[in-house]
């Protein structure tokens, strides 16, 4: 057996083997490091023993008493069988049941003195209080006061023989049947069940692990600042979370700010920010040829012309910063944050034309066809009066367009190149990008911006978000980039209106879209499902069209698309949308992200208890982008869930898009926020981004100083920057060694 390290498989781990490896590696733990972080999810104070009379009805307890008897009672069922126990302490009776567990007529003899553990029934008050299936354990030493007067001053031991034999039968989950001082009689870990692996096996291979100094290892926190924050080493730490001592507070232990917890969550999210910050300084390289992007007087005569209206306050702001950013030798790495309608696109463009008043070209990448077209249209129509040339590359184009713009972009011909994932696909080559855009970042990966990037040596970053997420979880997602926000929309836009109404009251809704219709505006109708067998109540899109289309919207102009629409007819439907062709256009969500259409006055949700907040925040984005005031109106199906009620709600009393996600983050947790992996939610495995949200800035703190502090230089600063490129490096693309 190898000796034991952090990176040994758990196989070898005693009480593990080749099975339980199995089921402990599709919960995702292969190594002994994985081991040690699966952190009890709660625990049980099993220590403190109560008055009999005490107990109160329905609560977890524990009691010290001495049997006076006990008996096996057969039931109406042939291999049924009860066992009860009569016991008291000095202040009253006690009784508790077992199923199937006639060994311990053997154990729990008449005089013997146990402790008993679990969820006590209190008939009425003043009976005594009845356990049914306790844990329990055996104890030695003097017996109670007034029972029996003291012998000696010895205080109690527990005894920890093996004094039990099989149950009859072996229910699921395995009852305690063994007397043993980890399972009961301390404030006692509770895991979560893996496969197979009972939490109680799990509890003992754990214990095993842990004595035998497998947590030993420095871990990533540098010497200095867990002498300067007090903090436990990390075996400590790791002893203490899985077995804490009898006097540990349980309910620090509970909220994880036990001594340990902390010193566990700090580390995780410091090795974290580290990766960060590396990705960031290998990012921070200088342009191709150390050169920066001014910004001349022409392009700013340019400015003017371009752009259509006022900018507003923290549009000018970030186009401040991004022009200072561009003056300098660095390439820039920045996110902008930015509601819905808060003109984003805007601000991208006329950065780009800095970009390309310097000679170099940007590029512009959205998550769907429609957007990218969108996207296409709007800055052709903006830049092609001042000869700036500008290209669209996606899928959907014929083959001799995409010929033709993948020459344009690799010449250098096209200035702006506008486009899908086609961006970053084989054969996409620049031939001197210097500006690259991800608009609606939420829809991509950190790799695909990263590989865009990458398409120029040097080249700056914007990445621009509509969702609005929590802060902590833009430090997660985003914690290299530098923030700007938009906090104001333009002037002029037309609050929207959210009602929520049920299916009875769709008649309601259907005459508000007519008549918004009639005055010339526009309504979009969306359905979660395509087909109806994928509803439970309301029905699919298809469907619904039709109905639509013979009953409450007859004789106006509709339309349909959804993801099963192919993306050829889908893009004539939003463009004759967007020219005023169709008046409600019946949709799934393929027209959730970035579209705009400021005709559009009317969003119509069936089924909104099925979208989570962040889509309806989105579904609603799409009206209210012009000069009208509009109508969100979100229908739903009979019984609605608390957390759907909630959802509802808070889109009812609020637009604020960032009340909306940390409302979202509540309600869901960080992990299910955006769908954990396809958006990039990092894997900690003790911190929480929510619960544990200080410790993150702490933690960049600290690790800020730490390479600051000339960290590099120093052995200790070398092995924790290894560690850190080991555990962090595949998903910051950082290179190997450093
Ligand atoms: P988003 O931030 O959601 O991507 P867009 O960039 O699509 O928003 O902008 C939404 C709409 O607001 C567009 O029609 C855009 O032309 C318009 N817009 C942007 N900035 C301003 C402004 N300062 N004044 C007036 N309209 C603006
Ligand atoms: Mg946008």
């Amino acid at each position: 057996m190898p000796e034991l390290g952090p990176d040994t498989e758990v196989r070898f781990v005693k009480g593990v083997g080749e099975r339980r490896a199995k089921a402990l590696a599709e919960a995702g733990i292969r190594r002994v490091s994985d081991l040690l972080l699966r952190l009890p999810y709660r625990y049980e104070d099993r220590s403190a023993g109560r008055p009999a009379q005490a107990v109160r009805d329905g609560e977890s307890a524990s009691v010290e008493v001495v049997v006076e008897s006990l008996r096996v009672r057969p039931t109406r069922r042939r291999n049924l069988k009860i066992v009860e126990l009569r016991a008291r302490d000095d202040t009253g009776p006690v009784r508790a049941t077992w199923f199937n567990q006639r060994h311990l007529k053997q154990v729990l003899r008449p005089g013997r003195r146990i402790v008993l553990f679990g969820a006590a029934k209190v008939a009425y008050p003043g009976a005594p209080p009845e356990f049914s299936n306790p844990k329990y354990e055996l104890v030695t030493g003097p017996p109670p006061p007034r029972l029996d007067p003291p012998t000696g001053d010895e205080p109690p031991r527990t005894e920890t023989a093996d004094s039990g034999g099989a149950p009859d039968s072996l229910p699921d989950p395995l009852p305690d049947p063994l007397p043993d001082p980890l399972h009961v009689g301390r404030i006692v870990p509770i895991y979560e069940r893996l496969g197979e692996i009972h939490p109680r096996q799990f509890r003992r291979i754990l214990h095993d692990l842990v004595e035998s100094g497998a947590g030993a290892e420095p871990g990533c926190l540098p010497e200095e600042l867990v002498t300067r924050l007090g903090l436990p080493s990390r075996e400590e730490a790791l002893r203490e979370v899985h077995f804490p001592e009898p006097d540990a507070e349980l309910a620090s232990l509970a909220g994880r700010r036990s001594p340990g917890h902390r010193r566990l969550i700090l580390e995780e999210f410091f090795s974290f920010a580290l990766g960060l910050l590396l990705r960031r300084r290998e990012d921070r390289t200088g342009r191709a040829g150390g050169g920066s992007f001014p910004v001349s007087d022409a392009v700013r005569d340019l400015f003017r012309k371009v752009v259509p209206f006022r900018l507003t306050g923290s549009q000018r702001d970030t186009l401040r910063t991004i022009a200072r950013e561009f003056a300098g030798p660095l390439p820039m790495r920045r996110l902008l944050q930015g509601d819905v309608g808060s003109g984003k696109t805007i601000v991208a463009v006329v950065a780009a034309l800095i970009v390309i008043d310097n000679g170099a070209q940007a590029a512009l990448m959205a998550p769907t066809e429609v957007l990218a077209e969108q996207h296409f249209a709007t800055i052709r129509r903006l830049l092609e009066p001042h000869r700036i040339r500008v290209a669209l590359l996606t899928s959907g184009l014929s083959a001799a367009d995409r010929r033709a713009t993948l020459t344009a972009a690799a010449s250098g011909w096209a200035q702006f190149v506008i486009g899908t994932h086609s961006l970053i696909q084989e054969g996409a080559e620049f031939r001197n990008l210097g500006f690259a855009v991800v608009d609606e970042q939420h829809r991509f990966g950190v790799e695909q911006r990263q590989l865009l990037v990458e398409r120029g040596a040097g080249c700056d970053l914007l990445v621009m978000t509509a969702t609005p997420i929590p802060r902590t979880l833009t430090m997660a997602l985003h914690g290299d980039l530098d923030l700007s926000e938009l906090t104001e929309l333009p002037p002029g836009r037309q609050p929207i209106e959210t009602i929520v109404r049920g299916f009875a009251e769709l008649d309601s809704v259907h005459d508000l879209a007519r008549s918004e219709v009639r005055r010339g505006r526009q309504a979009f109708y969306v359905c979660p499902f395509i087909e109806d067998s994928e509803a439970v109540d309301g029905s699919g899109v298809e469907r619904r069209f039709a109905e639509l289309a013979e009953g409450p919207f007859r004789g106006l102009r509709l339309d349909l698309v959804h993801g099963r629409v192919p993306a050829a007819q889908r893009d004539r439907v939003m463009t004759a949308f967007a020219a005023g062709e169709v008046d409600v256009l019946v949709a799934t969500t393929v027209i959730e992200v970035g579209v705009d259409i400021p005709n559009a006055t009317v969003m119509v949700v069936e089924n909104a208890e099925r979208f989570g907040l962040a889509q309806l925040h989105q579904l609603r984005g799409r009206v209210g982008r012009g000069r009208f005031p509009s109508t969100a109106a979100l229908v739903h199906g009979g019984e609605l869930t608390e957390s759907a009620k909630r959802r509802l709600e808070v889109l009812e009393k609020t637009a604020d898009g960032f009340r909306i996600a940390e409302e979202d983050l509540a309600i869901r947790g960080p992990g299910d926020f955006f769908g954990a992996r396809q958006h990039g939610v990092p894997p900690f495995r003790v911190a929480d981004l929510e619960r544990d949200a200080e410790f993150l800035r702490q933690a960049r703190r600290e690790a800020q100083r730490f390479l600051d502090s000339g960290a590099e230089e120093r052995e200790e600063g070398q092995r924790i920057l290894a560690e850190v490129r080991g555990a962090w490096g595949d998903r910051f693309g950082l290179t190997k060694g450093g």
